[in-house]
């Protein structure tokens, strides 16, 4: 079956042709380890755990290496710690499990490569030194930094030019950049903050550089598929490819790129101040993790995605029925309509679709889009709240009623409406059941 992809570079939907068939090569920039990942980041993990399941379905388990990096040092990272006051290690290195176990949950395949960024500096300071050397970038006060003048098609990714570049970014002008568009590949480390030796002096890596030098030990000069949040197309991804391609001598560092469009919620850029900002471990206490998944593959992955706990309830509902009426059937013509929806630009919402009419669980259990750990059973008996709280939350509103506080009794209510649980206050007290 033809595999159809909308490439970024091209801004076309393309036939994907691999480079070696017998060796398909993705790479997805992974997190940066400082805090609990929230919903938005879930939704690169999820729609490239699909692509990797699906391009394993057509090539092959054994011919599709994913690749999925942890930024281990970065300034956010530095400061957190330096707040927790805890060592950068332990700090990202507890991050980074709490983020398998999110991903876990989300029914993710582990990734066949997950190098974390400091474990690969002498691979950097490698291509930083290659970068030198065929005048790609200079050194000045300890950085050093590329030089986006001696790569004529800087830009091509994003569709910018450098000028458009310039008027439009918030670009760090400093004393020692030829070009106030060139970029960071390394910088100096202070005693305290975490460094390498280097030919520039104790420093860190840059994050574009990092990826650039990850992806060549893992993957080699060219890869086929490169992936990440639509935010990442500038600068990140468009300074991979000057970095790459400069050292490379212009072989193209992905032949398709890939981005997921961004998720707000409820209508809002998800944001602290707004109450609107859900980690992926908040949800998991409420929601099956594969009622979020389920979730989050019905809008496609390109378009902006509107997460609601309307939609979430919807997703719930609409998983339990499928499961009280899915039976295994053998592969059948519609088995085929749902590859293809999925072949088509990972057409989830279509595929999904044709999964109801279909209810083929296997297939769409290996792809990863139903039944990744016998969630059926915790779907059909975890209500969307520990009925312990629930229980608890009960008390304390009839004693507040009881003391004649009106508005905390109201509060605690609409607290629970707001995870999905209703009161009903009978003759015999109060009761509860899930809202759908
Ligand atoms: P970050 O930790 O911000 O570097 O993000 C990790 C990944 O999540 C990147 O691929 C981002 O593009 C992606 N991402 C971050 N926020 C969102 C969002 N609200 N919606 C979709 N993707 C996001
Ligand atoms: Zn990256």
């Amino acid at each position: 079956m033809m595999l159809r992809l909308y490439n970024t570079l091209s801004h076309t939907k393309e036939e994907f042709s691999p480079l070696d068939p017998s060796s398909i090569r993705l790479y997805v920039c992974g997190p940066t380890v400082y805090d609990f990942a929230h919903i938005g980041n879930a939704r690169p993990q999820i729609v490239f755990d699909v692509l990797f399941r699906l391009l394993r379905h057509v090539y092959g388990d054994a011919h599709v290496t994913y690749a999925r990096n942890i930024t281990d040092v970065d300034d956010k990272i530095m400061s957190r710690a330096a707040e927790e006051g805890v060592a950068i290690s332990e700090l990202t290195v507890r991050t980074a499990r709490q983020f398998h176990e999110d991903v876990t949950a989300l029914g993710c395949l582990p990734p066949t490569h997950e190098p974390r960024a400091t474990e690969y500096i002498p691979a950097m300071i490698a291509m930083i030194r290659r970068l030198i050397d065929s005048g790609h970038a200079y050194s000045a006060e300890g950085h050093v930094l590329f030089d986006v003048g001696s790569k004529p098609d800087y830009g091509k990714l994003a569709r910018r030019s450098l000028d458009e570049m310039m008027a439009g970014a918030r670009v760090e002008v400093a004393p020692y950049k030829m070009n106030p568009m060139d970029f960071v590949l390394w910088k100096p480390s202070s005693g305290d903050q975490p460094g390498w030796e280097s030919p520039w002096g104790r420093g860190r890596p840059g994050w574009h550089i990092e990826c650039s030098a990850m992806a060549e030990s893992l993957l080699g000069d060219s890869f086929d598929i490169h992936g990440g949040g639509i935010d990442l197309v500038f600068p990140h991804h468009e300074n991979e490819i000057a970095q790459s391609e400069s050292v490379h001598h212009g072989a193209p560092l992905a032949r398709t790129w890939i981005h997921n469009g961004f998720l707000q919620v409820e209508g809002e850029k998800m944001s602290k101040s707004l109450g609107n900002f859900f980690t992926i471990r908040d949800l998991l206490k409420d929601w099956p993790g594969e009622v979020l998944r389920f979730n989050m593959l019905r809008t496609h992955y390109r378009q902006p995605m509107n997460w609601t706990f309307h939609g979430l309830k919807e997703s719930w509902t609409a998983l339990e029925r499928f499961y009280a009426v899915a039976e295994p059937v053998l592969a059948t013509a519609v088995s085929a309509d749902f590859l293809e929806a999925l072949c088509d630009d990972l057409n989830t919402p279509l595929a999904l679709s044709e999964l109801h009419r279909a209810r083929d669980v296997d297939l769409a259990g290996g792809l990863g889009l139903l039944g990744f750990s016998c969630v059926q059973d915790r779907i059909a008996a975890k209500p969307p709240m520990d009925p312990v709280a629930i229980a608890d939350a009960i008390v304390a509103r009839a004693a507040a009623r009881k003391n004649r506080s009106f508005t905390e009794a109201d509060r605690i209510r609409d607290d629970l409406a707001g995870k999905g649980i209703l009161l009903k206050d009978g003759p015999d007290g109060t009761t509860w059941e899930v809202k759908r």
